[in-house]
């Protein structure tokens, strides 16, 4: 959960079922206030003060159909319960790395998953979405019976009304080959292994995912020896082949230089949570990132330099291949779909380190990779809703501005990420 802006609204709706939504909602639209939703907290836009908050956490069901291989899940429900109530089946749903991330939130802007390489976006998964729009009616929205408005919620759900719960695909993958290689960052060259890497994931087929990190673990009293205060440099992997395909497949990683752990390992679809190991505790953090055409490594490097040892205050910087399925044909108003890669910075707002300063960081950061950014991602920006551009591309922001004329034309959902 994000600590680090303060909320304040005049009221708090502890919604328990799509009826409490539509009171909340017909409720701020009679008195012309503005909106916010919130499940989890961990992408909240920034702070804000008065208007109504709708939480949906306890709007948590999760329902799965191993026939129809689909879930229908409530606003409120996080990815580790639909991945516990999958496995038994055989089947996984398209998480992220972090199993406490509300599906909702998640699918709205898009979700880039451990598998996306292979099954692409979760939001292309999605068969039918119930919501509150602004005239206080819901909605069963289908790609059937208004393509229109489903295509927009999925990518630019959080702008058209309060979605009370979805149904989504679940595929069948069971186990996986997965886990990190851990490089020392002060015993090899950062920048030859992230050229190593890019030049590796050319080789990939579709089945395996994978993000290269860099941070400077912080002095904390209570991470193990092996992190503490060092810095490291992080590749992830998720394939869904065999284990020994898998360890073909990385066996050039495993040269690009000595590794302080190496975790890949044949594991069930359940222990997937921990190849990331995201912290799962209430924190305060500033993120931003860049869409790239492609990844130019020289312009990547100093990035890894910028936000490295030398740096003020910690970053934690990611690259993610992208590719594959994600690259498919857009059903949605999930944008920039020819995208190579991701590159992502996350900074803890920590005692003495403040939003103006990170932003400097983060602009002279993606300044470097400028020329190669065909924009951002709503997923991975982290209290930065006074700064809406890239988000969409020109042609769907328009489809979306003309979504929201129809559908919330005073912009009660305005407690966002605006269209720009
Ligand atoms: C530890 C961590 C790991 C992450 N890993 C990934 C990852 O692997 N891939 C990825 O794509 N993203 C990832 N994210 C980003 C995450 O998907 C976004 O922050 C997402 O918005 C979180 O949704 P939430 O419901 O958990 O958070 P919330 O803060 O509860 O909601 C976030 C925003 O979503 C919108 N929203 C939520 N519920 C509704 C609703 N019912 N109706 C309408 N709008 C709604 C609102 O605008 C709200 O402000 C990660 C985030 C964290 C903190």
């Amino acid at each position: 959960m994000q600590t680090g802006f303060a909320t304040r609204p005049d009221l708090v709706v502890g919604a328990t079922d799509p009826d409490d939504v539509v009171a909340a909602v017909s409720y701020a639209a009679g008195a012309g206030l503005p909106i916010g939703v919130q499940a989890t907290g961990h992408g909240l836009p920034g702070a804000f003060e008065g208007g109504v908050l709708i939480n949906t956490r306890r709007m948590d069901t999760v329902r799965v159909d191993p026939d129809a291989r689909t879930v229908t899940v409530g606003a409120g429900a996080r990815w580790g319960q639909v991945v516990e109530a999958a496995a038994p089946h055989g089947l996984a749903p398209l998480n992220g790395t972090a199993p406490g991330v509300g599906v909702v939130g998640y699918t709205l802007g898009g979700g880039l998953g451990i598998l996306g390489r292979e099954f692409g976006y979760a939001a292309d998964h999605v068969r039918s979405v119930d919501v509150v729009t602004a005239d206080g009616a819901r909605r069963h929205v289908t790609a059937d019976d208004d393509p229109e408005l489903f295509w927009g919620l999925l990518g630019g759900g959080p702008h058209l009304g309060v979605v009370t719960g979805l149904e989504t695909g679940l595929v069948p993958v069971a186990r996986l080959y997965g886990g990190a290689l851990t490089f020392d960052g002060t015993a090899v060259d950062p920048a030859a292994v992230l050229r190593g890497y890019e030049e590796w994931t050319r080789t990939l087929p579709d089945e395996l995912t994978s993000s290269l990190a860099a941070l400077v673990y912080p002095d904390l009293p209570h991470l193990p020896p092996h992190l503490k205060g060092r810095y490291l440099l992080l590749i992830r992997v998720a394939f869904t082949g065999s284990a020994a395909e898998g360890e073909r497949l990385v066996a050039p990683l495993r040269e690009l230089g000595p590794t302080v752990s190496d975790t890949l390992h044949e594991m069930p679809y359940t222990e997937s949570p921990a190849i990331h190991g995201d912290p799962d505790f209430p924190h305060a953090f500033y993120g931003d990132n860049a869409i790239l055409g492609h990844l130019d490594t020289a312009a990547a490097a100093e990035i890894l330099a910028l936000a490295g040892p030398r740096a003020a205050s910690m970053h934690i910087l990611q690259f993610n291949h992208l590719g594959g399925a994600l690259a498919g044909p857009a059903r949605n108003a999930v944008p920039y779909r020819e995208a190579g890669w991701l590159v992502r910075l996350l900074s803890p707002l920590v005692d003495g380190v403040d939003v103006a300063d990170l932003r400097a960081v983060h602009a002279a950061a993606f300044g470097h990779v400028a020329p190669q950014t065909l924009g951002r991602s709503l997923n991975f920006v982290f209290g930065g809703a006074d700064r809406p551009e890239g988000l969409y591309d020109p042609e769907t922001r328009k489809r979306l501005a003309a979504l929201k004329a129809t559908y919330d034309p005073a912009n009660l959902f305005r407690r966002n990420y605006s269209l720009g």
